[in-house]
């Protein structure tokens, strides 16, 4: 029996491929191990959305290498599809490359009888025009499973390797989608996370006549039994149908995440996002009269290339004055091949950190403001796990709050009423609904 290693860096779409090998090496016999541990076999699926998931991916190729030299390591993933050379340059065979649009292949390669010493399995990601295929049985270990629905983007965001990385923007079919969903609900799984690179451009490269919109209503009625939450979504795609949908489905979560980036039209330019200051906005006020307990979430880069004080501020103040229940914020990375990798101005790190960490208290101060809302209201929660510090229960209520309350183990994997009582550095506290009224009681 073949042991197999796994690691990942990146993004729920990273994870949710990473799921989908685990599940062919498993359904092939292999058996699946810690990363630490010896096996014949570790696949590393790296990231390279900023500098530092480059250099983490390095490390990890280099330590597999030196660790483990006997073994077959399979490098997969953005970094890998950015730049081989590098990665054929940090070691030795035998060594697999494998491309984002081949990664269907990389089981099958890594399993092949008296496999060559040197794989590459790459290709000109750009020409790619349909998702690989790869199915997930399980996730290990989770309440909630990410489900891919889409690959690739067409946008090209100035500071953005994706679109290189990923290649065009694909869609999986309707059908394979509602299978993958039924796999999950078979398993008992209570939430999924509507995942990919550009959601909002799900179907338009099908000839199904299908839309985002479209297929979140099929699966919202198809499985009444399973939370649905949406990764991420453009602004320009946020539209009635959207909101119509979260409120007509109860089983679809109250939770929007818009990246903005940046709030001055001078910079969104120069990033090429294309809505302006006024439209962002506009959409963020439409989500809020529409769902006014809604959680909104947002992206934010500081210290973007010729970024001026006065248009830090302008973003600042933006989120300031937005009905946003968080952010996340992100310092600009250089990465080598996009247009603003070439442009000129580039910040001090200083600068950037400064700019970065006055974005993030600003964070701090809006999800204090979510949670203080939420105050001593009822919340669906969806309890996932025990909290290592306080031995509480763990679990997110449907507008993202992260709630602390105590409990028995075998209410882990359902959806309970808690009731928000207390936030305490930063913790938000909660007491089981039953357990509220006696204490209630009680105290009459
Ligand atoms: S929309 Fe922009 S930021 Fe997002 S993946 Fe595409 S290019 Fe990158």
């Amino acid at each position: 029996m073949k042991r197999v290693a796994i690691t990942t860096l990146g993004c729920k779409v990273n994870q949710f491929e990473s799921a989908a090998f685990a599940s062919a090496f498993e359904a092939r016999g292999c058996q699946l191990v810690p990363f630490q541990a010896e096996a014949d076999i570790y696949v590393i699926n790296t990231c390279t959305v900023t500098a530092r998931a480059g250099q983490q991916s390095r490390q990890l190729i280099r330590r597999a290498f030196t660790r483990h030299s006997h073994a077959r390591i399979f490098v997969t993933g953005c970094y890998a599809q950015m730049d081989p050379q590098g990665v054929l340059a940090l070691g030795e065979y035998p060594l697999a490359i494998v491309g984002n649009g081949n990664k269907h292949r990389l089981v099958d390669a890594a399993l092949s009888e008296n496999p060559p010493d040197l794989i590459m399995l790459m290709g000109r990601i750009r020409d790619n025009r349909s998702i690989c295929d790869l199915p997930v049985t399980r996730f290990r270990g989770r309440t909630r499973a990410y489900l891919r629905i889409q690959d690739g983007c067409d946008n090209f965001c100035s500071y953005c390797i994706v679109p290189y990385t990923r290649g065009p923007s694909r869609s999986l079919t309707v059908s394979r989608v509602l299978e993958q969903a039924a796999v999950f609900a078979e398993q008992g799984y209570r939430e999924l996370v509507i995942t990919g690179i550009n959601v909002g451009k799900y179907g338009l490269d099908l000839d199904e006549n299908e839309t985002i919109y479209t297929l979140l209503d099929r699966l919202c009625r198809d499985f009444p039994q399973l939370r649905l939450r949406l990764s991420s979504i453009e602004p320009a795609e946020v539209n009635d149908s959207l909101l119509n949908l979260i409120n007509r489905h109860t089983n679809f979560m109250p939770h929007l995440h818009i990246p903005l980036q940046s709030g001055d039209d001078q910079v969104l330019a120069r990033m090429n996002r294309r809505y302006t200051r006024a439209g962002f906005a506009e959409v963020i006020h439409r989500v809020r009269a529409a769902l006014p307990t809604a959680a909104i979430g947002c992206d934010v880069l500081g210290g973007f290339p010729g970024e001026t004080e006065a248009e830090a501020d302008n973003t600042h103040r933006l989120l300031e004055e937005l009905p946003i229940s968080y952010l996340h914020v992100f310092p600009y990375s250089r990465r080598p091949g996009t247009l603003a990798a070439t442009m000129p101005r580039h910040l001090p790190g200083p600068v950037k950190e400064a700019r970065v960490q006055r974005l993030r208290d600003l964070d701090q101060q809006k999800r204090r403001a979510m949670y203080a809302q939420g105050l001593d209201r009822v919340h669906r929660v969806l309890v996932e796990r025990r909290h290592g510090a306080t031995g509480l229960l763990q679990g997110f209520s449907e507008n993202y709050i992260p709630l602390l309350f105590a409990g028995g183990t075998g209410l882990i994997h359902t959806v309970v009423p808690v009731r928000l009582t207390a936030i305490e550095d930063d913790q938000v506290k909660g007491i089981l609904v039953d357990d509220w009224v006696e204490e209630k009681r009680q105290n009459r």
